[in-house]
């Protein structure tokens, strides 16, 4: 005589009742529409709900979860959608770049920004961009350079008048203001033959965006990157094995 066990039956009304739970749990979830993070219903409330066994449910959750359809917190409860990402914080951004990554993100970023600023910026932007050249060009040593540098820079993306790209533009400068960054900086500068050029740098991109020349802002906010860039390459290859965060020149003006 054929009969199923107890246990093949049990398992086969479970895999038909997960079947179900499945296919209802489906429509439940895009019925929430794209709700990403609301909150299911707990397993025994599920149960209840679609007159299924807690076993069906669970099942179903756990191919739910395999697909990425819901996540599933401990003592939080389960979520529809994917897990969320983990906020970026600046601490895992500087563990995991270096210099010549933000230099490459520079590169690409700023002058876009010069270019937007020579179109939108302002006419009392513009005439703090050109105070703080000038105030560049009067520093006395890299710290204070890098005070000025670092608002001229700032001041050029905010003119640009895009809120993302000055956000973005704000998450690079803390990475590379970070103070591992500082050291490395201050000797891509020590090199430099006096200040003339950097001042120079800055003074042609301010002019270009004064005169409202889009394409020529860009071009000489990437001379004024590539010649730092160019230098960092110069040092990285120059002395990798000297000590890493060597003390600047004191007296060195810094107009990165
Ligand atoms: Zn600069």
């Amino acid at each position: 005589m054929m009969a199923f066990s107890d246990d093949e039956a049990i398992q086969a009304e479970g895999s038909a009742t997960s079947t179900y739970a499945l296919a209802q749990l489906r429509s439940y979830i895009e019925a929430q529409g794209a709700q990403q993070g609301s909150r299911l219903p707990t397993e025994r409330q599920l149960a209840e709900e679609m007159g299924v066994g807690r076993r069906a449910v669970r099942r179903a959750l756990e191919m739910l979860e395999n697909e990425g359809r819901i996540t599933r917190r401990q003592g939080a409860g389960t979520f529809i959608g994917s897990a969320p990402a983990q906020p970026v914080t600046r601490d895992a951004l500087i563990g995991a770049t270096d210099f010549f990554e933000i230099m490459e993100v520079r590169l690409r970023l700023e002058p876009q920004l010069a270019a937007l600023a020579a179109l939108r910026g302002k006419p009392g932007q513009i005439a703090r961009m050109f105070e703080l050249s000038d105030r560049i060009a009067q520093c006395r040593d890299a710290d204070e350079g890098e005070l000025w540098d670092g608002a001229l820079h700032r001041q050029i993306a905010e003119a640009a008048g895009n809120a993302l790209f000055l956000s973005l533009f704000d998450i690079v400068n803390q990475v590379r203001q970070d103070a591992a960054w500082q050291a490395v900086r201050e000797r891509a500068r020590g090199g430099l033959a006096g200040h003339a050029l950097p001042v120079a740098q800055h003074r042609a991109i301010v002019e270009a965006i004064a005169a409202r020349d889009p394409q020529g802002a860009a071009e000489q906010m990437r001379v004024h990157l590539f010649s730092i860039q160019e230098k960092l390459i110069r040092l990285g290859s120059a002395d990798a094995d000297a000590a890493p965060f060597a003390i600047p020149e004191p007296g060195q003006p810094a107009n990165a």
